[in-house]
């Protein structure tokens, strides 16, 4: 058996992350045009990494929750019948520190750094800034 799992915010919820379009979600109260489009890391990148920098100390502190558990858990139990693949929206990690293989980012992840310059993904687990040079290429400002 084969099994597809496309995931979003709502599975995170019970881990203590919000969701975005929720009445109480992050575009609630954040403008998403202010800080998650290109033009937006490209006119004010301080108030962009400001952002996911809360975001992502929020993730470092959040665990994965039972929904989470259940998902790798089924993962494994195909695992010479069949296979899941997972993808989802949310950008945390919580579908892999619950155990999770092969899983699908579609929107990036929050824990990593892609530079603008080279398009190097980074692990990254500290706030960012424009003063942190890209690991890769070693430009300013392009993470
Ligand atoms: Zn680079």
């Amino acid at each position: 058996m084969n099994i597809f799992v496309l995931t979003g915010a709502g599975l995170s919820v019970e881990s203590g992350l919000d969701t975005f379009r929720d009445k109480d979600g992050l575009w609630s109260r954040f403008d998403p045009m202010k800080l998650a489009t290109p033009g937006a890391f490209a006119s004010n990148p301080d108030e962009v990494h400001a952002f996911y920098n809360m975001r992502r100390k929020n993730l470092l502190s959040a665990e994965p929750n039972a929904a989470h558990c259940a998902l790798a858990h089924l993962q494994a139990g195909l695992a010479g019948h069949g296979s899941l693949f997972l993808v989802t929206q949310n950008i945390d990690d919580l579908h892999e520190r619950a155990g999770s293989e092969r899983v699908i980012h579609m929107h990036g992840e929050l824990l990593k750094a892609r530079c603008t310059g080279c398009a190097a993904a980074t692990p990254w687990f500290e706030d960012l800034s424009v003063s942190n040079p890209c690991p890769n290429c070693d430009h300013t400002g392009t993470l």
